[in-house]
């Protein structure tokens, strides 16, 4: 099944505010398999929204309207709808109810324009808005499925999950199961990722790849549909495998999880300490380590040592590292973490120090990084790594990269 959202709204086309619940309801249908081919946006005006919907009826099965389900005259969705579709607007009375309900609680005085808001779609299937009064619809035609959902995403976004989604389950068929995994990559770029995997994302059908890249991560949705005779599990699993054999160094977790929340997790499982000397990243590693609940329990200590006088006095840096080898080496990397874990007293030492940019320091361009990390009873490890964008691209993903080094 192919869908479209059409968001109603002149606030939108004003660009007074962002149109989240085409996003938020494209996830979801993507979840439940059902493709989205188009987002339109269009004002509160009757015969745009009228040639708009004529539009949909040409190229969508679904058409998901957001918006203009309340009480004012601008609000003219499902009058607009329910005249294109040549049906009556019916009193729906437990909608009634639960309006005149809604007026007591919060101990108003209901005006006559809020009747209208019970007002519904003959034949309708009702969606009941618990957050609010407008309720939502389903209608069934002979082509085509029509979903109205009202605008604010505190009403649309509990409503859909409650009742829109199964509606549209049933209509998909409740025979057929729709599984979905994300898988979660970093230290590859997207063009890198997809080039290895190529073949697979070409012959795909089921389950179906989605890669989808940002905050230098790289993430592949995979979503598999099952009958009676299949399962959807066991299609992905075997997608994943194949994957993961071709670009596994690059994968740290499934779904909605962070680079910072692998790594606790990990410390955790392994009741292993850490701590962090950090130079270009300014403490961001410690920052976002301890806003992971029970990070005191693997957190020890962390020190910022930006200058070369820090490093040295705070840090028990050699000088003549310094003088040697300059602040921006792997040598000056490895003291720190081995150092910082000694200090203290921690399983694991990180350290971060490099060129986050614009300029360049000591010869070096900006974003060149070393990255040392110093794990109890092995040798201390560097990494030299030669990034590019902004300045606060480069530190963010220093981070990334320290706790992928110590995940891997
Ligand atoms: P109400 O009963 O509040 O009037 P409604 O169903 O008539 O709800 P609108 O009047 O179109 O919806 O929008 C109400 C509010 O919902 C908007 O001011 C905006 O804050 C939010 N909203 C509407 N459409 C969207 C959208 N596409 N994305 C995000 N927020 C939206
Ligand atoms: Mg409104």
């Amino acid at each position: 099944m192919n869908a479209e959202i059409i968001a109603v709204g002149s606030e939108l086309l004003l660009g007074q505010i962002v149109n989240t619940n085409a996003r938020f309801l494209s996830k979801q249908l993507a979840d439940l398999g059902v493709n989205v081919f188009y987002h339109t946006v269009v004002g509160d005006n009757s015969d745009r929204l009228k040639s708009a919907i004529a539009i949909a009826q040409q190229r969508a099965e679904l058409i998901i309207f957001t918006g203009g389900l309340g009480p004012t005259k601008d609000d003219l969705t499902k009058d607009t709808i329910a005249g294109q579709l040549g049906k009556k607007l019916v009193l729906d009375e437990e909608a009634m109810r639960s309006i005149e309900w809604y007026y007591e609680k919060t101990n108003r005085v209901m005006t006559e324009n809020n009747r209208r808001q019970a007002l519904v779609i003959e034949g309708s299937l009702i969606l009941k808005n618990e957050n609010g009064m407008a309720p939502g619809m389903f209608l069934t035609t002979a082509d085509h499925k029509y979903m109205l959902l009202p605008g604010p995403p505190s009403e649309m976004e509990p409503m859909f999950l409650k009742y829109g989604q199964a509606a549209i389950a049933g209509v998909n068929g409740n025979q057929s199961r729709i599984e979905s995994r994300v898988l979660r990559f970093f230290g590859i770029g997207e063009a890198a990722l997809e080039a290895k995997i190529e073949d697979l994302i070409d012959q795909q059908s089921n389950p179906t790849i989605a890669p989808l890249a940002g905050d230098g991560e790289v993430t592949l949705r995979l979503t598999a549909r099952s009958d009676a005779n299949s399962n959807a599990e066991a299609m992905i699993d075997k997608m994943e495998a194949e994957i993961i054999a071709r670009v596994g160094e690059f994968f740290y977790g499934y779904n909605e999880t962070s680079l910072i929340l692998e790594l606790s997790k990990l410390l955790k499982s392994r009741d292993m300490t850490i701590s962090a000397a950090e130079s270009l990243t300014g403490g961001m590693f410690q920052q976002e380590l301890t806003s992971v609940s029970g990070a005191s329990n693997l957190f020890q200590a962390g020190i910022v040592c930006y200058s070369n006088e820090a490093k040295i006095e705070l840090v028990n840096v050699r000088p003549e590292i310094i003088e040697k080898h300059g602040a921006v080496s792997k040598e000056c990397a490895e003291e720190l973490a081995v150092n910082i874990s000694s200090i203290a007293k921690s399983d694991i030492g990180i350290s971060f120090t490099g060129v986050a940019g614009p300029d360049s320091l000591e010869g070096h361009q900006a974003g060149t990084v070393f990255i040392g990390v110093h794990i109890k009873g092995q040798p201390v490890h560097v990494e030299h790594l030669r990034m590019s964008g902004s300045r606060t691209a480069i530190r963010s993903r220093s981070v990334k990269y320290g706790c992928q080094l110590i995940i891997n």
